[in-house]
């Protein structure tokens, strides 16, 4: 059993479209996959119309959350969810909040950069992210696309970084409420690529134990942004406090370089998550 459970399709900052997405999986040698558009479940009903035969598809999502430490500014964490209930009125209405957020923070990096000469314009970007979920990999293509730098790669490297004086941060979800939202909903919250120090400052074990007092049920260990010692602690991590242990590609099409399944979920932590999940049902045969 190969098990990838986190990918993006172009309802939020991946390339292909949900249907594409999971021919991808399946041409991969997958058995699962679950969709984790960040702050959407729009792909979910394309994703169940275009299941190929065999391949069971577990409706996920990324929810975008921050980490209020004591003495230091907030930390952007990211926290997948399955299996919750799309219904649930305040976790929808909480990532209407962040989708909205995307729009006006987009619009406001784009506005800096057109400011200073650079070619992108914020309506074509808007109407190019076919689910409205617009995040920097959009930006960045726009860049590429202008001419300005060679790939998304680059364009992160010089100007869409976190650093950088064209960066604005979103308003995320307090990632505690988050959990709740998740829990409330009957999903499994698992804390995403947590260790991943590439894409910025990373949260300490104090805030992994609020979370898991908060409700979480899982860390993804096996990321390819986290390196081998990154791994080791995280899973020591989970077995001290008795949560599953997840692994995946965070696939993006184009948008990286990382191929669908690159890392993988053992079967009985997948069994473990499905158990978990009362909100929702996986896709499957
Ligand atoms: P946003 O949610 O708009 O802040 O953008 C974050 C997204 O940008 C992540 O989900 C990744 O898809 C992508 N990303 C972040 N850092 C990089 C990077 N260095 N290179 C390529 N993509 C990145
Ligand atoms: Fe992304
Ligand atoms: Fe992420
Ligand atoms: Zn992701």
């Amino acid at each position: 059993m190969r098990i990838d459970l986190h990918t993006h399709s172009s309802v939020s900052d991946g390339t292909e479209n949900p249907a594409e997405l999971l021919t991808t999986a399946r041409n991969a040698g997958l058995d699962v996959v679950a969709l984790t558009d960040h702050d959407t479940t729009a792909g979910w009903a394309l994703a169940e119309a275009a299941r190929p035969a065999g391949l069971t598809v577990v409706p996920g999502m990324e929810l975008s959350c921050r980490w209020f430490p004591d003495d230091q500014p907030p930390i952007s964490v990211h926290l997948l969810a399955y299996l919750f209930d799309p219904t649930h009125p305040s976790f929808a209405a909480e990532r209407g909040r962040l989708r909205d957020e995307r729009l006006q923070r987009g619009e406001r990096i784009v506005t800096a950069l057109a400011a200073d000469g650079y070619p992108v314009v914020w309506e074509e970007i808007v109407e190019r992210s076919e689910g409205g979920v617009v995040g920097r990999p959009h930006l960045a293509r726009a860049l590429v696309e202008a001419g300005v730098v060679e790939s998304v790669d680059e364009a992160f490297a010089t100007l869409l970084h976190h650093r950088s004086p064209y960066y604005v941060a979103k308003v995320d979800t307090d990632v505690r409420e988050g959990i709740a939202l998740v829990r409330a909903a009957g999903g499994v919250p698992v804390f995403a690529h947590g260790l991943a120090t590439k894409r910025g400052r990373v949260v300490g074990d104090d805030a992994i134990a609020a979370m898991a007092q908060a409700g979480l049920l899982g860390l993804e260990v096996d990321h390819p942004d986290h390196a081998p010692h990154e791994r080791a602690h995280l899973r020591g991590v989970a077995a001290e406090m008795g949560l599953i242990v997840t692994g995946s590609s965070d696939y993006h099409g184009t948008n990286k370089q990382t191929p669908i399944g690159a890392c993988t979920t053992d079967p009985a932590q997948f069994e473990a998550l499905l158990d978990a999940g009362i909100g929702s049902a996986p896709f499957r045969d």
